[in-house]
């Protein structure tokens, strides 16, 4: 299997590639890859362009274009995993196996038992961010680089997602009526392209006013069971059940 790798679309012109930065230097340095290989890489527009070198230097590589096709890998249930926020760690913990398993979008969540050492790593961190997301979809066949956003308040989130048409789902630790199985299972067919809003809580997890707000906006609290889980566990093991019962991991 070739290497992959999320470029910007400008390094794409005609038939023609030329990879500079930290991948050049991946490329010819790291993996000693020389003219002649062949490698995948991805604009993140739904395209993957098959490439054979033509020349490699550590600052810049050039390749041309030899194939296009449709990428794959990526599950046709769209997760939005809004995370409460997390010490930094954990929350990289988060991005990396939520892009393996095929999360669409994350959305660093401020919680009202949000940390305040917490508060500031999604701006301090978003670079790093956005490559443990990019090397993490690459290593795992994405077909395209799941969004990091902004942190956002809880309301505003309960609002964005009251707005949008899926599932709204609310791990809460609390409810004994409604669990994931029920909730996925009331909403019809798996296989079909939907939309899932997932909302997990930081560490100190909800309040029952943030609970009685996301009610009131549409979402569903529901049960993971009868263990509590980490706040970086829950969300993991929540997308992973989802996109098992919709069939994206068959
Ligand atoms: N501090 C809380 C637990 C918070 S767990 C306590 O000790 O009771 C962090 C987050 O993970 C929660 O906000 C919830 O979204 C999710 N979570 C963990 N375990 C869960 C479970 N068994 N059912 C539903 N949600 C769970």
């Amino acid at each position: 299997m070739p290497h992959r790798f999320f470029i910007p679309p400008e390094w794409l012109t005609g038939g023609a590639v030329a990879i500079a930065g930290p991948q050049a230097h991946q490329i010819a340095r790291v993996l000693r890859m020389r003219s002649g290989d062949h490698l995948v890489v991805l604009d993140d527009s739904g395209w993957e362009f098959e490439v054979h070198l033509l020349a490699v230097q550590p600052d810049l590589v050039r390749g041309e274009v030899v194939g296009r096709r449709l990428a794959g890998g990526e599950p046709h249930t769209r997760i939005t995993l809004y995370q409460g926020m997390l010490k930094s760690d954990h929350f990289e913990l988060v991005l990396q196996k939520g892009t393996e398993l095929g999360i669409v979008e994350f959305v660093p969540l401020i919680a009202a038992r949000t940390v305040a050492l917490d508060r500031d790593a999604p701006g301090k961190k978003r670079a790093r961010w956005q490559l443990i997301i990019q090397e993490a979809a690459e290593q795992s066949r994405r077909g395209r680089k799941p969004v990091l956003r902004s942190a956002m308040p809880f309301a505003q989130a309960c609002e964005e997602a009251s707005r949008s048409a899926g599932l709204k789902l609310l791990p809460w630790e609390e409810e004994d009526q409604t669990n994931l199985r029920g909730a996925l299972r009331a909403a019809g067919a798996a296989g079909r392209e939907t939309a899932v809003h997932l909302f997990v809580g930081p560490e100190g997890g909800f309040t029952r006013d943030e609970v009685d707000l996301a009610r009131g906006s549409g979402l569903l609290p529901v049960t993971l069971g009868r263990r509590i889980l980490r706040a970086e566990t829950a969300g993991l093991v929540a997308a992973a059940a989802i996109l098992y019962e919709r069939g994206d991991l068959d």
